[in-house]
């Protein structure tokens, strides 16, 4: 459905947009109306049925939805295959890993389907 998809892309846009004002306004030391963009951009992905972007998602709190900002509102380390962000308000610790320890796959390494038939 077109129009369905028109409103997603729309809800998306709202959202990306969200998360700049959000950022100015961190970075001018406005914590609360950061905190407000951030609430209103989760409100936006919920009620329209879509995801935040993996880009973005990453750079909100998990616990208290607050935008991380590397050196300002958040600490990033690297400890051993992870990298481990803390929140600096409510100390939460989200890791994500950053080598991958498995070997890619094909759709990772981007591997056509020509090239696959090729392999036959
Ligand atoms: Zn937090």
């Amino acid at each position: 459905m077109r129009l369905k998809r028109q409103i997603a892309d729309l809800a998306v846009e709202r959202i990306e947009r969200l998360f700049e004002l959000a950022e100015v306004a961190a970075k001018a030391g406005q914590e609360r109306r950061s905190d407000r963009y951030t609430q209103l951009a989760r409100a936006i992905g919920m009620r329209h049925r879509v995801r935040i972007p993996q880009r973005l998602k990453m750079q909100l709190c998990k616990r208290c939805h607050r935008l991380l900002i590397p050196g300002k509102t958040a600490r990033v380390r690297l400890r051993g295959e992870y990298m481990t962000t803390t929140c600096l308000r409510c100390g939460v610790q989200m890791r994500r890993p950053y080598k991958t320890p498995r070997a890619p796959s094909s759709r990772r390494a981007g591997i056509g389907p020509q090239e696959r038939t090729n392999n036959r």
